[in-house]
C-alpha cells in the first residue's frame, strides 16, 4: 500500500480484517489487484458475483437504468420494481415481495411480517422466532438474536427478547419450542458462515409439517443460498418444501445492492399500510439489475452448470481431504456453496491460498468456504483445486 492510500483507509471505521488488495478489474471469474495480480475469485464478494464480474447483460442493463431516473423512492410505482416482483412471483411460491437493500433487512422485514401477521389475526402472544444454532441472518438487533452467537452479540446492551435457538436436524428439539407463543421457524436450508452445513431435506419436510401443526410461519433464509447457489433457484427446491417467507438478497443483485422478502398472499395481505418501510428498497438501478441476473441465472443450461460443477468439485475435494487428512478433514455443503473442515486454522489456510491467487474465505467451525462464481468452468476448478493442495503440502509441511 502506498504512504498516501494507508492514510486514507485509517479513516474507515474497524469492522473487518480486509487483505491488503484493491481490486481494479474484474472479467468472469477474475480479479485483478492495483499491482497488477490476477486471483481466481472463489468468494465473489460472498455469494453475490453469480453471475461473474462484468457479466455484459448485466452491464447493458445497468448502463440503460443509469439513463432513466436513478431513484423515485415508495411513494410511486416503479416499472422496474413491479416487473421483478411479478418474476420472482412467478417463479416461486410466492405471491407478493417486499423490497429491500440487503440480507440483514431482508430479516428484519421477515420477522416483522411473521409477528405482525400472528398479531392481526388475534395471536398477540405469539411473539416467538425459533431458530437454529449456528445460524446467521445479519448484523440488525433482530437479526442478531435470532441467531443467537454470543460473540457477536457482545456489547450491544440488552438482547431482543423472543428469540430461541435448537440444534439444527434435531426434530424433536424444535417440536418442543413449537407453542402457543411462536410466531415463526427461521433457517437457512444450508448454514453459510455458521460453517457450511447443509440441512436434510427430510429435516426440512418435518419442519414444514411441524410448524402447520403449531400454527407457526415457516421463514426460510436464502440470502446465501438462493439465486443459483445450490443449483436450483432456490434451495429450498432440492426438498420440495416451500415456506410461507423467504428472505433473498445477495446474488439477487449481482453487485447492486438488494434485498427483497418473498411472501404468500395470505400472509403479505394481512400487512396493513404502513407496517415497515424504507427509502431505497426497489430502487430502479438495483432491480432492473436484479432482473438482468434473472436473465442469466435461468438461460438454458445455466443452473444445471451449477450442478456439474458442483459434483467436481466435491469430487476433488474429496480426494484433497484423502491425501491430506491432517488438513482438510470433510467437504460440506450444497452446490457452489462448499466448505473443507480444517485441521489448522482455516484463516491461515485461505490466507496461503491468496498468496497462490485463489480467493477463499471462512466460515465458522474451522472451514474453508469456497464460493465461486456460478460460471466457473473445469479449468477453474483445476486451478483451484491445484491451489488448494499446494496450500495442503505447505501446511504438512510447516507441521512437520
Ligand atoms: N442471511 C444470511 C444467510 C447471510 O449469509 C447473510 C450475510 O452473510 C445475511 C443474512 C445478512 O446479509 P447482509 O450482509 O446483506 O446484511
Amino acid at each position: 500500500m502506498t504512504d498516501a492510500k494507508a492514510t486514507e483507509s485509517a479513516h474507515l471505521v474497524r469492522f473487518a480484517r480486509k487483505a491488503d488488495i484493491d481490486f481494479i478489474a474484474g472479467e468472469g471469474c477474475w480479479l485483478t489487484g492495483s499491482d497488477g495480480k490476477r486471483y481466481l475469485d472463489f468468494v465473489s464478494g460472498v455469494a453475490v458475483n453469480n453471475c461473474g464480474h462484468r457479466h455484459p447483460h448485466l452491464v447493458k442493463a445497468l448502463q440503460a437504468a443509469a439513463e432513466k431516473p436513478w431513484h423515485v423512492s415508495n411513494l410511486f410505482r416503479s416499472g422496474a420494481q413491479e416487473h421483478l416482483a411479478a418474476r420472482l412471483a412467478d417463479l416461486t411460491f410466492a405471491d407478493r415481495v417486499f423490497f429491500c437493500n440487503s440480507g440483514l433487512e431482508s430479516a428484519e422485514a421477515a420477522i416483522k411480517m411473521a409477528r405482525r401477521w400472528q398479531f392481526e389475526r388475534g395471536q398477540t402472544r405469539r411473539i416467538k422466532i425459533v431458530a437454529l444454532h449456528g445460524s446467521f441472518h445479519g448484523r440488525s438487533f433482530a437479526a442478531l438474536a435470532a441467531a443467537g452467537n454470543e460473540e457477536y452479540l457482545r456489547g450491544f446492551g440488552p438482547k431482543c427478547e423472543g428469540f430461541v435457538q435448537v440444534a439444527p436436524g434435531d426434530i424433536e428439539a424444535l417440536r418442543a419450542q413449537l407453542d402457543d407463543s411462536t410466531a415463526a421457524v427461521l433457517m437457512e436450508p444450508v448454514q453459510g458462515e455458521g460453517g457450511v452445513r447443509a440441512l436434510a431435506d427430510d429435516y426440512l419436510k418435518q419442519v414444514r409439517v411441524a410448524c402447520d401443526a403449531a400454527g407457526a410461519l415457516l421463514i426460510f433464509d436464502e440470502v446465501q443460498t438462493g439465486i443459483g447457489r445450490t443449483g436450483k433457484l432456490f434451495a429450498h427446491e432440492w426438498s420440495g418444501v416451500t415456506p410461507d417467507i423467504m428472505m433473498v438478497a445477495k446474488g439477487l443483485g449481482g453487485g447492486m445492492p438488494i434485498g427483497a422478502v418473498l411472501a404468500r398472499a395470505e400472509v403479505a395481505e394481512r400487512m396493513p399500510f404502513g407496517w415497515h418501510g424504507n427509502t431505497f428498497g426497489g430502487n430502479p438501478l438495483a432491480t432492473t439489475v436484479a432482473s438482468a441476473v434473472l436473465d442469466v441465472i435461468l438461460a438454458p443450461g445455466f443452473l444445471d452448470n451449477v450442478v456439474r460443477m458442483s459434483a467436481l468439485l466435491i469430487e476433488r475435494m474429496r480426494e484433497l481431504v484423502a491425501q491430506y487428512p491432517s488438513v482438510f478433514q470433510d467437504v460440506r455443503g450444497r452446490g457452489l456453496l462448499l466448505g473443507l473442515k480444517c485441521g489448522p486454522a482455516a484463516g491461515s489456510l485461505a490466507e496461503r491460498a491468496r498468496a497462490r491467487g485463489l480467493l477463499v474465505l471462512t466460515a465458522g467451525d474451522n472451514v474453508l468456504r469456497l464460493l465461486p462464481p456460478l460460471i466457473i468452468g473445469e479449468a477453474e476448478v483445476d486451478i483451484a483445486m491445484h491451489a488448494l493442495r499446494e496450500v495442503a503440502a505447505e501446511a504438512v509441511e510447516v507441521a512437520a
